[in-house]
């Protein structure tokens, strides 16, 4: 079976990793900062911190954001659960904007009109969680206005996007955000086998999220409340967790992110690929912003029943007998079982929703060669008659 998504491992992230293996140090040693140090040279802003991965990545920064119980976070139902989970791991509740119907990640329209709403009935968000879905950064810069206009905190999902460009900066640059996140999760642009971090511009929320990462415990004299005793002194300030990833992953992080670019540029060449052969078919691909150049995430076709003729769910199917593998990303979140049981209802999110229910992930992955490629292309042409 073709996988939708899958890794690519050279020899040279083997010997990182092995580099490590054979050092004194496999945690807490001086691979994590120097990977932290060139994901920030990378994305072109100030702060990098590495986590054990993506969702915890999002649970920090919704912390080091000062989200907490009596607040809500605003996102997408097109996104991974993380995205929403966040806000519960901190006491805040969650609500969700509509997507927009041709980019397919948050509508900047609804996110206005809610806002305005809000505003009027005193239920303004604290966070809203933009996410660039399949890659492609969302629209930063009007996201980021409705942010000064009504004082909520702008924390990006940007798992999907790292190696991506927006207005001419690298996503994670945090030019109109507070913060970033990303996954190394193996389907993601660079992998750590699980991993993740959130780069930001300002080093107070830096500086708590690395406290945060380690059990709330420090031995930075600016932090202790007591006088140190000696070099051995620590102190726990803040409850914080253990998020903390390994030397082991980061010097494969480190090593995938020198091969990033042209991760990048082969994912782009398979998406060409895919455009042309696609024109003729009933299907639709998602619209590209202006400004934005996509990480390639996901290759995503949006199957129709009316115009296609057959449904998502029977080309899924189809193409699995013809031995592609797809992915639906994404069930909205709000209509998980969990989410229902929060009081969220099928019908208020129509996009999201018909979205949901048509779109496909076919195979879009760094190692997938052009003759493999034709074979999916194939096989999408015969499940659609
Ligand atoms: C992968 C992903 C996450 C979570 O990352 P993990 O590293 O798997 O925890 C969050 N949000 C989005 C949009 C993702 O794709």
């Amino acid at each position: 079976m073709i996988p939708y998504g899958h890794q690519s491992i050279s020899e040279d992230d083997i010997q990182a990793v092995v580099d490590v293996l054979r050092s004194d140090r496999l945690t807490q040693g001086p691979v994590v900062p120097r990977f932290e140090g060139a994901l920030a040279s990378y994305c072109g802003v100030d702060h990098v911190v590495a986590v054990s991965n993506g969702t915890v990545a999002l649970h920090l920064a919704c912390l080091a954001l000062g989200l907490g119980p009596g607040q809500t976070l605003w996102t997408v139902p097109t996104t991974f659960a993380a995205s929403a989970n966040c806000a519960l791991y901190c006491g805040a509740s969650v609500d969700f904007v509509d997507i927009d119907p041709d980019t397919w990640s948050m509508s900047t329209a609804a996110l206005a009109r809610k806002l305005e709403e809000a505003a009027a009935s005193d239920a303004l968000p604290a966070v809203v969680v933009p996410v660039h879905l399949a890659g492609q950064s969302c629209d930063m810069r009007a996201i980021g206005e409705l942010a000064e206009t009504y004082g909520f905190a702008v924390l990006e999902d940007a798992c999907h996007a790292l190696g991506g460009t927006h207005d001419g900066r690298p996503v994670g640059s945090c030019a109109h955000s507070d913060a970033a996140v990303f996954s190394f999760h193996p389907v993601k642009s660079i992998t750590t086998g699980e991993g993740g971090a959130i780069a930001t511009r300002d080093e107070a929320t830096a500086e708590r999220m690395r406290l945060l990462r380690s059990h709330g415990i420090t031995r930075d004299p600016a932090l202790l409340e007591a006088e140190a005793a000696g070099p051995w002194y620590y102190e726990q300030v803040e409850l914080g967790y253990n998020h903390r990833i390994t030397d082991i992953q980061a010097a494969l992080g480190a090593s995938q992110l020198l091969r990033l670019d042209g991760f990048v540029e082969r994912r782009s060449a398979l998406a060409a690929r895919y455009d042309t052969a696609l024109e003729d078919m009933p299907v639709s691909t998602q619209a590209s912003r202006e400004g934005s150049s996509s990480a390639r995430h996901i290759y995503v076709v949006r199957i129709a029943e009316q115009t296609a003729g057959v449904t998502r769910d029977a080309v899924l199917e189809g193409m699995a007998e013809r031995g592609v593998g797809s992915a639906v990303h994404y069930l909205p979140v709000h209509l998980h079982p969990y989410y229902r049981r929060l009081g969220f209802e099928e019908g208020r999110l129509p996009e999201a929703e018909r979205y949901g229910s048509e779109a496909l992930t076919i195979p879009l992955f760094v190692g997938l060669d052009d003759g493999t490629q034709d074979v999916v292309i194939a096989a999408l042409a015969d499940v659609l008659g």
